[in-house]
């Protein structure tokens, strides 16, 4: 921590002499002051006690990115350095208070943090009307885009759509991935723009073109995939055996190279599949209840996630894909639209062997 208590003032670390009696703000327990050559001054407690807020062993990273951003957003609010927040025993980083406007709490996370902690504390902060801002230090830079990272930690900002925020503490800037969607073959993507102030965020920037879906590659992908045995699709090549279907065979109106928000699992193609197999061999007349709830069992097989993040919903995204898919139907003259829903027209057909197609396809 760079913040203690001593003698009824709060002391900040960068400036603190080696004097015997700091106490945490928090906890009033006993706090040392580290002062190395690598680390800035920091405080620790002496003993590990239970306070509720102690982060020991703070990383170089962290103490520097703090300060530097509380520098960074100081343009948006007065910063606060690890404002404590006795009802819901939080410390945040760094505190913006921002006179009649909602204060902003700032976590640098830097460290690994299970989801349920993320929701704890974000609930904690809306919960006083305090917006949380997580902004993820360099463990996470170094990954790849992932569910795990977008459920977290992913929230949509007006003009960005959905975003991931980073501080680079070594450039002392902020890296933002915004506009984040899910490829129509399951890839989660992102544009990613550094801004070097913070009113760069008012400017929002459009998102970069993605690379083409090449679905010749996908169907063999799926059908090496499955040959080999690849665990993730076993569910999903299951459900569509007990309707007689093969998986890489799908038929091609059940394809699509439109990306959507990353709830999707293992990916937009494939819940096509699954839901556009079950439309045609379940039933032959559809209301919209009947097939929002396919909808959902199908996300749900696919892996994907109907209620979304800890901060984003996933239902919109749901709903505009499965109007995709009906609209395709629809237009492919597989479907028909009655008064009440839909009404099954004509069944697509299905290719029955995987390894023959691949062959087929192969010799080409
Ligand atoms: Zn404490």
């Amino acid at each position: 921590m760079l913040i203690a208590w001593r003698a009824g003032k709060l002391i900040d670390a960068s400036g603190a002499d080696r004097e015997p009696d700091y106490q945490c703000p928090a906890c009033h327990q006993r706090v040392v002051l580290h002062r190395g050559r690598v680390v800035p001054p920091y405080f620790a407690h002496q003993t590990l006690g239970d306070c509720a807020v102690a982060t020991e062993g703070e990383s170089l990273q962290h103490v520097l990115g703090k300060r530097q951003l509380a520098t960074f957003f100081t343009a948006w609010g007065v910063p606060t350095l690890e404002k404590i927040l006795p009802t819901i025993d939080q410390r945040a980083d760094c505190w913006l208070d921002r006179g009649d406007r909602q204060p902003v709490a700032l976590e640098f996370q830097c460290s690994p943090i299970g989801r349920d902690q993320v929701a704890t504390r974000t609930t904690g902060y809306q919960g006083m009307a305090v917006f949380p801002c997580w902004i993820l230090g360099e463990r996470y830079q170094r990954q790849h885009l992932n569910w795990g990272l977008v459920d977290r930690f992913a929230w949509r900002m007006p003009g960005w759509g959905l975003c991931l925020l980073f501080w680079d503490v070594s450039q002392q800037r902020l890296r933002l991935d915004h506009h984040l969607q899910q490829t129509a073959v399951g890839k989660i993507v992102a544009t990613t723009s550094w801004l070097t102030a913070v009113d760069d965020l008012r400017r929002p920037r459009q998102p970069a073109p993605q690379p083409p879906v090449d679905l010749t590659t996908y169907r063999r992908k799926l059908t090496l995939d499955l040959l080999r045995g690849n665990t993730g699709l076993r569910l999903i090549q299951e459900a569509l055996y007990l309707l007689g279907k093969n998986l890489p065979g799908f038929p091609p109106v059940l394809s699509t190279t439109r990306g959507y928000l990353p709830i999707f699992g293992r990916g937009p193609i494939l819940w096509r599949v699954v839901v556009g197999a079950w439309i045609f061999s379940r039933q032959t007349q559809w209301t919209v209840s009947a097939l929002w709830q396919l909808a959902c069992e199908g996300l749900a097989l696919v892996g994907g996630h109907c209620a979304g993040g800890i901060r984003f919903s996933g239902r919109a995204a749901l709903r505009l894909a499965l109007n995709d898919l009906l609209a395709d139907l629809v237009t492919a003259h597989y479907l028909h639209r009655t008064t009440t829903g839909w009404q099954v027209a004509v069944k697509p057909t299905w290719s029955q062997d995987g390894r023959k197609w691949l062959e087929n396809n192969e010799r080409k």
